[in-house]
């Protein structure tokens, strides 16, 4: 193979002009892909630029149109997961696919084929195989432990011995990093760069493009089903990453502005509120977001912030305390009263709460608004207004989708993001509640979603924005708190907040305690 780029090592694996159209749309165009043994290829692009695809291509849940993949220089077919993952392939999802109530070992022994009838019998082998393979990779963990008890730093290692496991040669990561800590996403590479250095081959999908830069050997950049460029680390940067990617300059840090805050919009007091499980989440809070102002909430993933915004938007009844909105109160109100006293919310998870996947994407963007004119009249809806106004929001929000009539399922992650957001964004507000905003994003995406929160800000909507990602809350924030273990325990100034000091009391709220360790062997 002729080789500029690095050591000249056969491909682990190849997936050579891989085309795969869908109904209007090409979604893999003629892709090459070469991935050698021992490196960590990230894989960016867009959203829809076809990444997903071209996995599904490779785990065999998508038959390709045109092309073919080769294993060690072999041409292969793969007939579905089961076989991808016999071949030494393996998947580490976004969304975890472990059960919560089994321990590690459990679910890591859970559908290999090769264990099913001798579960019981390999049990102590496997539990001696499962710590063995975490220490091989920097890591010790308990198989005895419950996933579900676990963080979402510690289920990712599961999954990852899962994979090892099995014997997985190539593993490919979708976004591994986009519900973790900086301090995880460290412990996690360090796990990477020693599989690597073992001689797995790793494809990274990421939209962190500083993320891409410190791991990978080598970055292939996707668009439009197309690959249009390759790079080494060392020879690129962040702003040209984000050029090829989307065609064009991105401007990469949020120019805010002057805010002006007026008038208090949104007045929490005192709020309890209490998880699925019923174990308090929020333990009294108390918060006030002013019109024209963006009050951000900082916080490791799982310290109350979803329950928080849920009580706030009608979804969850609080246990004790008041929700009032412009001195109205609004406590236990539905969301459905909510939205109509102007109050607009996007979900962190957009499959539960902001979409409806087998509808078309037309009735999504009117999900919220359906029932009120112009897109009805009494009980008589009117299916013109609404794909008018599809067609309006999908060119303005440049949702990626070859018509308003497809299903919002068949929709790219991002894409699906950007239709909620297009829905939520698109009238006057009060109050604009914002879970993980841009989570999934590509830069281009975060750019114009961030442009139009701090146009709802100017326009003197209140804005409570809630992200796991605290260069975002420090960028667009005018005040910041930060919550721990459902309190908030200090409010900043987000112009002049110190990352490390909130960072710190993200991690400890403030008080000096030893680590935690989340499993020991
Ligand atoms: P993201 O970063 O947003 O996840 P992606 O690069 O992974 O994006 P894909 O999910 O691969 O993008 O989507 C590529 C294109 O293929 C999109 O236009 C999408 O709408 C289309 N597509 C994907 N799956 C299907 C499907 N099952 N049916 C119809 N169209 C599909």
């Amino acid at each position: 193979m002729t080789d500029e780029t690095g050591p000249s090592l056969a491909p682990a694996l190849e997936m050579r002009g891989i085309t795969k159209r869908y109904p209007g749309v090409v979604a893999n165009d003629g892709i090459n892909l070469q991935v050698r043994p021992g490196e960590i290829h990230a894989l960016l692009g867009e959203n829809g630029a076809g990444k997903t695809t071209l996995m599904n291509v490779l785990y065999g849940l998508a038959t390709p149109d045109e092309g073919e993949i080769l294993l060690d220089g072999k041409v292969v077919t793969i007939s579905g997961p089961s076989d991808a993952i016999a071949r030494g392939i393996n998947m580490v999802h976004q969304h975890f696919m472990l059960v919560p109530v089994l321990t590690v070992a459990e679910n890591i022994l859970l559908g290999d084929e090769t264990m099913a009838n001798r579960i019981f019998l390999d049990r102590r082998e496997a539990h001696r195989r499962i710590i063995e393979l975490g220490r091989r990779f920097g890591f010790e963990i308990d198989p005895e432990a419950k996933v579900g008890s676990l963080s979402v730093g510690w289920q990712q290692r599961v999954e990852i011995l899962k994979a090892l496991y099995r014997n997985a040669r190539i593993l490919v990561l979708d976004e591994p990093t986009a519900v973790l800590t900086p301090q995880e996403t460290d412990e996690i590479f360090g796990v990477l760069r020693r599989l690597a250095a073992e001689g797995h081959s790793i494809v990274f999908i990421s939209h962190k493009l500083y993320e891409v830069l410190e791991i990978a050997d080598r970055i292939t950049v996707i668009r439009r089903g197309r690959v249009v460029g390759e790079r080494l680390p060392s020879a690129t940067d962040e702003d040209d990453l984000a050029a090829l990617m989307v065609g064009r300059e991105v401007q990469l840090t949020v120019d805010r502005g002057e805010s002006h805050p007026a008038g208090v919009v949104l007045e929490v007091a005192g709020l309890e509120v209490r998880d699925d499980r019923g174990q308090p989440a929020v333990r009294g809070v108390d918060l006030e977001v002013r019109a024209g102002e963006i009050f951000g909430i900082a916080g490791v993933a799982g310290n109350g912030q979803d329950e928080l915004v849920e009580a706030i938007v009608g979804l969850r009844k609080p246990a004790a305390g008041s929700v009032r909105l412009a001195g109205k109160d609004v406590t236990g109100h539905s969301p459905r009263m909510m939205n109509e006293d102007a109050v607009a919310y996007v979900p962190a998870d957009r499959h539960r709460f902001g979409l409806i996947l087998s509808f078309p994407l037309a009735d999504n963007l009117v999900l919220t608004s359906y029932y009120r004119s112009p897109y009805a009249r009494g009980i008589v809806r009117d299916p013109r207004a609404i794909q008018r106004d599809a067609v309006t929001s999908i060119e303005r929000y440049d949702i990626r989708t070859p018509s308003a009539t497809v299903r919002a399922s068949t929709l790219s992650g991002g894409n699906q993001q950007k239709a909620v957001v297009a829905r939520e964004f698109d009238r006057d507000l009060k109050l604009l509640v914002l879970d993980q905003p841009t989570r999934g994003l590509d830069v281009g995406s975060i750019e114009f979603i961030h442009h139009q929160v701090i146009a709802k800000r100017d326009a003197g909507t209140a804005v409570l924005l809630v992200s796991a990602e605290l260069d975002e809350v420090l960028e667009m924030s005018d005040r910041i708190g930060v919550m721990f273990e459902g309190r908030i325990v200090a409010v900043v100034d987000g112009r002049t907040a110190d990352k490390n000091a909130v960072g710190l009391l993200m991690a400890t709220g403030g008080e000096e305690r030893p680590p935690v360790p989340a499993a020991t062997a």
